[in-house]
């Protein structure tokens, strides 16, 4: 597709705003491919959502990806409670302090996130259409590992 006339990204990615995250070079994707929303901590807030629903309900993208990573910053500031509120407050740690389980658990627990926040993202992945799944991106090795995912019909 001419990039100048229109987009039809294969998926629609939340990304942590970390500068050594590029969903476009981690999945080898030229532009045009990525619907790619940016928040610390790859939150799924209510901007993000209503972002991603609009790649769903008007680009056709039916893969949605939480993407975390290691090493995260944002992780590392709500493990060590130096916000009490806001969007650092609403990561979502592990029942360990381990870094490594509270990204992924902050990655997975997006899903839930995103079905909770928009009924109409949850009635695409209830009837199989559309597909979320979380990971961690590897900062040393670029290696994307998946955490979670929502089945498909
Ligand atoms: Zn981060």
């Amino acid at each position: 597709m001419n990039l100048a006339t229109g987009q039809a990204p294969i998926a629609a990615i939340i990304r942590c705003a970390d500068s050594r995250v590029a969903p476009e070079i981690v999945f080898d994707q030229p532009l045009g491919k990525l619907f790619v929303c940016g928040v610390a901590g790859n939150i799924p807030t209510p901007e993000i959502v209503e972002s991603v629903e609009y790649a769903v309900g008007h680009l056709g993208t039916t893969l949605i990806v939480v993407m975390g990573h290691s090493n995260c910053g944002a992780v590392t500031a709500a493990l060590q409670n130096e916000f009490v509120d806001g969007l650092f407050a609403q990561i979502a740690l592990a029942p360990t302090p381990d870094l490594d389980d509270c990204i992924a658990n902050n990655a997975e627990q997006g899903i839930a996130t995103i079905l909770a926040r928009s009924p109409m993202i949850e009635e695409v992945v209830k009837s199989g259409e559309v597909q979320i799944v979380a990971g961690v991106q590897d900062i040393a090795t670029g290696e994307f590992e998946l955490v979670a995912q929502t089945q498909l019909n």
